[in-house]
């Protein structure tokens, strides 16, 4: 570290809890809101990006991957998703398992993929069975093709659907094929906020039950953080506290991704609630505070390109991100806010993981380098 950088985090209002993360312990609540509250954004990023160092050197990894939103029918109506359609309305789709496999199966052949993440709305007509069949199926003809799929939220509406446990739920997809869970649906884990911005949904400890279930049955997971929603730093240091201490028990999450909240076309926007996405300052500054605060923890850090942009997830990675996500073709969620185009060639990845320096490794779905270019 050169003298000027030293002088930056020696001087910085929270260089404290720098040098106890250094030193390889866990931060805590009040020091987490300490974190969020720093203005010493440079600080937060050296330190963010000597702890990912540690981790990974200058290796960034990506995934060869297609998002697979299987239905757009939901009744949970959140306030800041323009995607869904209520049951009934003519732009309302939901894909036959016929066509979930043959996506599925073209990706393969056409993109080599290793992954499909499959999420959509909660459609109250769609049986537990619907997913057994198309995980099965997936798995007969793309056992390469690692299925990443339904968030908490899903695997809770179709326990109600079956009347059946969540447990339960995830122990039959298991053995129909689900490889791991995305972390979607958390949003902030603060029950005042979900009542605010999604009030039908799971709330926090359901969302946190599910995941232990997971874990728990042998179903690794990844989590989110959906930031910008209007939360205040004590509800997002919270969100991440309770991250923390859950993987401290069960060891069950891959990764975390912060990406910040895109409010065009939603009902958010529509009521004035929020104008206007975090930008690009305060997704750096939520990269380096995760490094820190996950810091023996959690190893992977995604860069949140799908909302903030490649340039932005270039600069992610030197702050303490070391994954670059996936290709994500065929998403459908975030390109309904209009934000930016949503998908990337694997090529394009690798160019803009080598701009920057960093060596290139296509991984899989358990961040297992398959490839290095
Ligand atoms: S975020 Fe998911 S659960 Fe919420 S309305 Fe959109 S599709 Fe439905």
């Amino acid at each position: 570290m050169n003298f000027f950088a030293q002088e930056l985090i020696q001087k910085s209002d929270v260089s404290d809890i720098f040098d106890q993360v250094l030193q390889g312990k866990t931060v805590g609540l009040n020091d987490c809101v300490r974190l969020l509250k720093s203005n010493n954004t440079y600080a937060l990023g050296i330190i963010g990006n000597i702890l990912r160092e540690k981790l990974f050197g200058k290796i960034a990894t990506y995934v060869n991957n297609i998002i697979l939103n299987y239905t757009n029918v939901c009744i949970t109506y959140c306030k800041f998703c323009a995607f869904y359609r209520a049951p009934g309305d003519s732009e309302g789709y939901t894909l036959s398992v016929d066509d979930v496999v043959k996506r599925v199966v073209t990706a393969r052949d056409q993109f080599g993929i290793s992954q499909v993440l499959m999420q959509g709305g909660h459609n109250p007509e769609l049986k537990l069975d619907y997913y057994e069949q198309a995980f099965r199926t997936i798995k007969d003809k793309c056992p390469d093709v690692a299925i990443h799929g339904l968030s908490a939220s899903e695997i809770d509406t179709i326990s109600k659907v079956e009347r059946s446990s969540t447990r339960e739920v995830l122990s039959r997809l298991k053995e129909s094929g689900l490889d791991s869970l995305p972390g979607a649906g958390a949003e902030i884990l603060d029950d005042d906020v979900k009542s605010r911005i999604s009030p039908l949904k799971i709330k926090s400890q359901e969302w946190l039950n599910i995941m232990r279930q997971a874990h728990e049955l042998g179903i690794k997971s990844s989590a989110t953080m959906m930031y910008g929603t209007g939360e205040d730093y004590e509800q997002r240091a919270r969100h991440l506290i309770k991250i923390a201490e859950l993987q401290e028990k069960t060891h069950g999450f891959m990764s975390f991704i912060p990406w910040s909240l895109e409010p065009n076309n939603t009902k958010m926007q529509e009521d004035g609630m929020i104008k206007y996405p975090s930008g690009g300052l305060e997704l750096l500054r939520m990269i380096a505070i995760s490094r820190i605060v996950f810091s023996g923890l959690i190893d992977h850090l995604q860069s949140s390109w799908l909302t903030n942009g490649i340039g932005m997830a270039q600069l992610a990675l030197t702050y303490g991100a070391d994954d670059f996500g996936g290709t994500l073709i065929g998403e459908e969620v975030v390109s309904a806010t209009g934000a930016r185009s949503t998908e990337l060639s694997a090529d394009k990845i690798i160019a803009a993981i080598k701009q920057i320096g960093f060596d290139a490794h296509e991984r899989n779905n358990f961040y297992e380098t398959i490839r290095v270019h």
